[in-house]
């Protein structure tokens, strides 16, 4: 897309506007060109929403680091009106060498909206009906980019933003979030470290963009974000808070959530054979997305790492992987986004006397109560 607006842009001197790194189009390697590029995946959700204007709306939640939109899609019936239903949040390519995620975005977009009210959708089309989704494609465009810069992968994670007194680039964006950030031996201190959590909780204009979105659906003082899957790759994992300690019910938790968290993630490896777990039964992770998703706001927030971790390509399966990679996990993520309207019936419970399309609870009462457990009437 800058490729096409840069003679545009030179008539009228513009182009100095333009992120420098931007500037410079990227490419996959030969074998790997069936993945998307920033600029392929900006056209790509744009044809998408121009196709199905009804039940696919698109807006830029923040800018990264060199100044890349960070784009959301929006699907539901009446797309744009605010309508109260429970919405479900997808994030994809946090970590840059990750591009399988992308294709995972893009094809679960693809499922839900190719067809929508034609015979044989029934399925696609009661969550579209019911549910409010938001795939964020790419939350780290610069690295994303950068991990493909001259037609080779660069194995890079980080996003592109320097460190201040220090030559090295880049913050590992899930080590970054503002919850136990820091903490346990989940991180690093190290700029080099492809860890590095940057040098103090949300540096990262990437994190700070998601935190502001999070914020921009507490309507009327409650949470309408029910749940949330961030894609990452590889070892075909499913895993759930907290990473920051191996504690499976710290005070920082209920044990009912605890319980729903686990029974969801057992749900989703049931239909595509990864295997679910506390994220600290696999490895000590702080200033996660998933450990700041949950306690903010109490959301079961997972994690999805797709591919297989055998695999000799690593990071990088080729193209022709795409496709069977992103479809074993279809019956997966359907069956999540059907759970968003209550998702503590996983575990026989009910949602209590609210009616299902209402709102999560009040975000400052589990602020000023933690022990309270908001969400129905079992004890903790
Ligand atoms: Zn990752």
């Amino acid at each position: 897309m800058i490729r096409r607006l840069a003679p545009l842009l030179i008539a009228f001197g513009l182009l100095t506007a333009l992120p420098a790194a931007g500037a410079a189009a990227s490419q996959f390697p030969p074998g790997y060109e069936g993945y998307h590029t920033y600029d392929e995946m900006v056209t790509e959700i744009h044809d998408i929403a121009a196709a199905h204007p009804d039940i696919v709306a698109l807006s830029v939640i923040g800018q990264s680091y060199e100044g890349r939109d960070l784009w959301a899609v929006k699907i539901s019936d009446n797309v744009n009106t605010d309508e109260n239903e429970p919405e479900v949040v997808f994030t994809a390519l946090t970590h840059a060498r990750e591009h399988l995620t992308v294709e995972q975005a893009l094809a679960l977009i693809h499922w839900l909206v190719d067809g929508y009210g034609q015979p044989g959708n029934e399925r696609t089309d009661a969550i579209v009906n019911s549910t409010v989704i938001w795939v964020l494609p790419e939350l780290n465009p610069d690295g994303g980019e950068f991990d493909i810069k001259g037609g080779h992968f660069h194995g890079w994670r980080k996003n592109r933003q320097p460190t201040p007194g220090s030559t090295s680039i880049g913050t590992d964006i899930n080590r970054n979030y503002g919850y136990h950030w820091g903490c346990c031996g989940g991180s690093s201190a190290d700029p080099a470290s492809y860890l590095y959590r940057g040098p103090a909780a949300w540096s990262t204009p990437e994190a700070r963009a998601e935190r502001s979105f999070f914020a921009s659906r507490v309507i009327g003082g409650q949470q309408q974000i029910r749940m949330v899957l961030n894609l990452h790759s590889h070892a075909e994992r499913i895993i759930y808070p907290y990473g920051y300690t191996t504690t499976p019910v710290p005070p920082d938790m209920v044990r009912r959530d605890h319980r729903i968290m686990a029974a969801i993630a057992g749900g989703m490896a049931d239909r595509n054979g990864y295997r679910p777990s506390q994220a600290s039964h696999w490895y000590i992770m702080s200033g996660t997305a998933n450990d700041w998703i949950y306690h903010r706001y109490r959301i079961p927030s997972f994690t999805m790492e797709l591919g297989p971790s055998a695999s000799v390509h690593h990071f990088n399966l080729p193209s022709d992987q795409i496709g069977p990679e992103t479809e074993v996990n279809k019956d997966a993520l359907l069956w999540f986004l059907e759970q968003a309207p209550c998702p503590s019936a996983v575990i026989g419970d009910t949602c209590g006397t609210r009616p299902s399309s209402a709102p999560a609870p009040a975000v400052a009462a589990w602020q000023m109560r933690p022990s309270m457990d908001l969400r129905g009437s079992l004890p903790i």
